[in-house]
C-alpha cells in the first residue's frame, strides 16, 4: 500500500513537469521586433547564397566589412580572421582571451543544399528541344522538381582556366529553365507506379531552348542555338561544361509565409539557417574569454566527402595557423589538445512535426516548428547507426548555459525509430574527441525546393549560438 500524498505535494510535482515553451511568447515587443528585422536579413541572405559559392562570396564580403582579415596575408597576431577552401568553405575565428590550448568554442554548419547540378556533358536535343542533362545532389524527392521554374547558377573554368560565375533566372527579365511534367490526362500509367519509380532521375532534364537556327538543311538546330546564345553572351563553349559547376536550384526570393508573416519560405535554409545564425553570432561577439570559430563545410548533403567537406583536414590547417599566430611551439601535439579541449556546436536543421503527415514522428521526442532552438543528441538510423551520439555531460552544460540565458529550447530527434533518419557534420568532428552536439532549428518541408522555417526559431538560433560563444 502506498502511503497518501497530499494535495499541496502533488501541485508541487505537477510544477515539475517539462514546459513546452514557445519562441514567440518569449519576446516582448521590442525583441520581436529585432525578430522580424533579422529575418527580413536572413531572407536577403538566402536569396543571394543559393550555393556554397555564392554564399562563400556572401560571408566573406559581410566579414570584411567586419574587420576580419584573410589569414594567409595579416600580419595581425590576434583579431578577427577568415579563411577560405577552394572557393566553397570557409573559416572564421575571433580570438579570445584564453590560449587556444585551452580549448575552443567552435560552431559548423554547411553551406551545400540538394540541388540538380548540370551533367559535364550536358547539352542535347530531343524532339525540336535544346535540353540538358542534370545529375541531383543529395537527397531529393525528385517529383518536387518538376515543372517549376529554375534558376542556373554556378561557376565555368575555360580553355585558358580563367573562371566566369553565371547566374540566370533571378533578375525579372532573366529567363527561366524548368523539368517538364506529364500531363495528368496520359499519367495513368505512371500513377500506377510506385513513386519512388515513376520519377526517374534519367528524367530530370531541363528545357533550354526553343528557337532553331538557320534553314532546315542544318542539323540538330535547338542544340546550336543555344550554344550560339553561350557563345555570344558568356564565350563559352560546349567542352567547357567539362570543367563547370552549374547547380540548377528553384528560381526566385526568400518569401514571408501566412497573412502574419510569421514564417520564412526559401531554397536552401537547410543549412544556410544555421550558416547565417553563427555568422551573426560571432559577428555580434566582441574579446570572447575563449576562442569563437564559425566553420562553414561543403558537401554535408553526399556524406562530408571532398576537400572541402568536414572529412577534409582543411579545419585543422586554419587552427594550425591561428596556433603559429599565438606563437606556440607549432606541434601535433598543440593541434590536438587545442581540438581536444574544444566544444562544439554542429549547426544543423531538424525536422518539425509535419501538420500533414504526423505519423512519421515520435510525438513526445519531435521538434515543433516555433518552439525554439533544437538540441539533437544523436541522429543516425535504425539503432543509432552513423550517430555522434553527445554525451549527456555536454548535454547538460547546454541545457544550463540556454536556460541561464533565456533561451527558448526543444530537443528533437528525426523521425519514428526506424522511420528513417540522416546525419550531419558532427561525426566526423567528434573524431577529434570534442564533445559535439547538434543544434539548430527545426523546418518544415525540409530538402524540398522552399523550405519553411519559423522567425522565432531562426533569431532564437541566434540568440543561442550568441551565448554558446560568450560561453
Ligand atoms: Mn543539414
Ligand atoms: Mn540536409
Amino acid at each position: 500500500m502506498s502511503k497518501k500524498i497530499s494535495k499541496k505535494k502533488i501541485t508541487e510535482l505537477t510544477k515539475t513537469l517539462r514546459e513546452e515553451k514557445l519562441a514567440w511568447d518569449s519576446f516582448d515587443e521590442k525583441e520581436r521586433d529585432l525578430c522580424y528585422n533579422f529575418n527580413e536579413n536572413y531572407k536577403n541572405f538566402l536569396t543571394k547564397s543559393k550555393t556554397e559559392r555564392q554564399a562563400v562570396n556572401e560571408i566573406v564580403q559581410i566579414v570584411k566589412q567586419n574587420g576580419f582579415s584573410d589569414i594567409e596575408t595579416s600580419n595581425k597576431v590576434c583579431g578577427k580572421f577568415f579563411k577560405v577552401f577552394n572557393s566553397k568553405a570557409v573559416v572564421l575565428a575571433v580570438t579570445g582571451k584564453e590560449k587556444l590550448s585551452e580549448g575552443l568554442n567552435i560552431i559548423g554548419s554547411h553551406l551545400d543544399s540538394p540541388r540538380l547540378d548540370l551533367k559535364q556533358n550536358p547539352l542535347y536535343e530531343e524532339v525540336d528541344l535544346a535540353m540538358m542533362k542534370t545529375h541531383y545532389y543529395g537527397g531529393i524527392k525528385k517529383y518536387q522538381w518538376l515543372a517549376r521554374p529554375l534558376a542556373f547558377h554556378g561557376s565555368i573554368v575555360l580553355k585558358d582556366e580563367s573562371v566566369i560565375d553565371i547566374t540566370i533566372g533571378e533578375k525579372k527579365e532573366d529567363p527561366v529553365f524548368v523539368v517538364s511534367d506529364l500531363l495528368p490526362h496520359l499519367a495513368k500509367d505512371y500513377h500506377a507506379k510506385k513513386v519512388s519509380d515513376a520519377f526517374e532521375a534519367e528524367k530530370l532534364n531541363i528545357i533550354t531552348g526553343g528557337l532553331p537556327i538557320g534553314n532546315i538543311e542544318i542539323k540538330d538546330r535547338f542544340k546550336l542555338n543555344v550554344l550560339y546564345y553561350l557563345k555570344e553572351k558568356y564565350n563559352i563553349t560546349e567542352e567547357d561544361f567539362v570543367s563547370a559547376e552549374i547547380e540548377i536550384v528553384p528560381a526566385g526570393p526568400a518569401r514571408d509565409i501566412g497573412f502574419d508573416r510569421g514564417l520564412t519560405g526559401g531554397y536552401g535554409q537547410d543549412d544556410r539557417v544555421c550558416v547565417y545564425t553563427s555568422l551573426e553570432a560571432l559577428l555580434n561577439i566582441s574579446k570572447p574569454k575563449k576562442t569563437a570559430i564559425a566553420v562553414f563545410f561543403d558537401k554535408e548533403e553526399i556524406g562530408s566527402e571532398g576537400n572541402t567537406g568536414a572529412k577534409s583536414r582543411f579545419f585543422e590547417d586554419f587552427i594550425s595557423d591561428l596556433l603559429v599566430k599565438e606563437k606556440v611551439d607549432f606541434s601535433e601535439r598543440a593541434l590536438r589538445k587545442t581540438l581536444i579541449n574544444s566544444v562544439m556546436l554542429s549547426g544543423d536543421v531538424n525536422a518539425a512535426i509535419e501538420p500533414d503527415f504526423q505519423d512519421v514522428h515520435e510525438k513526445s521526442n519531435a521538434a515543433r516548428i516555433g518552439h525554439g532552438v533544437c538540441i539533437t543528441k544523436f541522429t543516425g538510423t535504425g539503432g543509432k547507426s552513423g550517430s555522434s551520439d553527445a554525451n549527456a555531460e555536454f548535454v547538460g552544460k547546454l541545457r544550463n548555459l540556454f536556460n541561464k540565458n533565456n533561451i527558448i529550447w526543444q530537443t528533437g530527434e528525426l523521425g519514428k525509430t526506424d522511420q528513417g533518419g540522416g546525419g550531419t557534420i558532427a561525426k566526423f568532428l567528434a573524431a577529434y574527441g570534442l564533445n559535439i552536439i547538434d543544434c539548430g532549428p527545426a523546418l518544415l518541408s525540409m530538402h524540398a525546393p522552399f523550405e519553411i522555417s519559423s522567425k522565432a526559431d531562426v533569431y532564437m538560433t541566434y540568440k543561442a549560438y550568441k551565448a554558446f560563444y560568450k560561453g
